[in-house]
Formats: structure tokens, sequence, C-alpha cells
């Protein structure tokens, strides 16, 4: 890896969760120190939602992402719908997230999911935001609906719809995603033994829709898998991408910044 500092996005990384809650002060300190200049937090639900705004206000750098997660989705009203509008207005705000479908755990059933993902997208597009996007096991119905969705976007919002973030699905629907301007969001099973079959993916899709992210406090790269995962590891994604395609690592952290800055619509800087 090369030793230089380079700076780096974490575009998914869950601070506001109580795991982070006695030493996330220094959590964030630590990626700093390893590059990371932003940092996107998705709400799960509105009072983590709330949390990663005012997180997101606290530190320069800190970015939030508003949105009912599908394991959340039967706290799903128009109450929340409201709110989550009200919330989108922050400066900080960068997306709706995070959202989608979880056909793998079905903590809430599909059809309450479908209603919420349904709804935040239609919300999305109100508040000219682009999506992050959970998928498990759902991959067919989220393209379904993201295909006519992504269709009706403002020409603004069209280029940068939103991002399927821990992208795992295969070639072809990441084509067609990548086709109706989504991103992926690259996470730590890159690093893993059995990664084989996404790092050769990632070699036949456009390293300009490409953005890298820790997921944390899950999926923990390889050296760390098993442990709890940390902003500061999303250089362990780059390295592995950067190996994958053949890319140095510098220039690697720089593309997926300049990408991550076309998703959520910053201006790209290097300091
Ligand atoms: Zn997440």
């Amino acid at each position: 890896m090369n030793p230089e500092l380079v700076s780096l996005v974490d575009t998914h990384c869950h601070l506001t969760l109580d795991t982070f809650e006695k030493d996330r002060r220094k959590v964030i300190e630590r990626a700093l120190k390893e590059g990371v200049q932003r940092i996107v937090v998705p709400g799960i639900d509105i009072q983590s939602s709330r949390e990663a705004v005012e997180l997101a206000g606290e530190y320069p750098g800190l970015y939030a992402a508003v949105g009912v997660h599908p394991h959340r989705a039967d706290t799903w009203n128009t109450t929340v719908a409201e709110e989550l509008v009200q919330l989108s207005q922050a400066k900080s705000v960068v997306a709706i997230g995070e959202i989608g479908l979880d056909f793998y755990r079905n903590f809430t059933a599909r059809d309450v999911q479908l209603r919420a993902f349904h709804a935040q997208l239609e919300l999305a597009s109100q508040c000219m935001l682009p999506v992050i996007i959970h998928n498990r096991d759902a991959i067919n119905e989220i393209v379904d609906d993201l295909l006519p969705w992504s269709a009706t976007l403002d020409e603004s919002l069209a280029h940068r719809a939103g991002v399927l973030h821990a992208y795992s699905a295969d070639l072809s629907e990441a084509l067609r995603m990548i086709d109706a301007g989504f991103y992926l969001g690259i996470a730590g099973p890159i690093t893993y033994k059995n990664g084989a079959e996404l790092r050769d993916l990632l070699t036949k899709v456009p390293v300009t829709r490409l953005v890298v992210e820790t997921d944390s406090p899950y999926l923990s790269p390889d050296p760390h898998r098993g442990q709890r995962n940390e902003p500061g590891n999303v250089k362990y994604v780059a390295d592995r991408l950067a190996n994958g395609l053949k890319l140095d690592y510098a220039e690697t952290a720089r593309l997926t910044s300049e990408n991550a800055a076309g998703l959520f619509g910053w201006a790209y800087a290097t300091n």
C-alpha cells in the first residue's frame, strides 16, 4: 500500500450506532489520520436519521443520509415521512437512505418493506436527492422499481440517481443500474477469500461508477474481519480495488473520491 496519505471517502458508515457510543470521537479522528476526508452516515430509522444530521453538524467532513431501512419498515408512516422531508433540508444531508429491500432476513413483511421503499423513492425525487440502496436477495424487485423511478428524475439528478451499497449481485444487474444513473458501493467483501466473483465483476464495469465504503460497524475488511469495522478501514477496500483494477492506490483513491463527489453533489477538492 502506498504510505503516502491520500484522501478517501467512506460513503457508508453507521456512526450513530451504540457500538460507537464510547469512542465515536476517537474513531472519527483515526479515520481522519488515515486520510478519510469525508464520511456519509446513513440513518436506519427516524431516530438514527436525526442523530446522523446532528453528528454531521458537529464534524466538518461528516455528511448524513436520512431514511428508513427495510428492517425498520414497520415504523414507516406519514409523520415519519414529514420529518424526513424536514431533516433533508439540512445542508449536511446528501441522500435519502438507507432504504431498500431485504428478502433474506425478512425482519418486516415484504409488502410493508415495499410500501416504505416506494414512498421513500418518491420522497427522494421530491427532495432532489440520490438514494442509498440496501439489497439482500431482492435485486430483481429493486431493479424493477429503480429503473422506472430513475427514468422520471430531473436531469440534474438522473446521472446520480443513487448507490447500490455493498454491491453483491450479478454483472448484468450492475450494468443495468449503472446505465440508469447509479453507482456501486464497494465494501469489505472485496478483500475476502471468497470475493473473487466480485473482484472479477469490478473489472467489467466503468470505474467512473465505483465508490468505496466500510458499512461500519459491519463487513470488516481483511485483515480486521470479525472485529468492529470503522471508517479508517476504508483504505483496505480501496487497496484491494486498486489491485483488482491494476491502478495504483493513490489513483484509485482519487477516482473513487471524485465519483463520490459526483454522487453526493460535492465539488471535489483534494484538501
Ligand atoms: Zn448500512
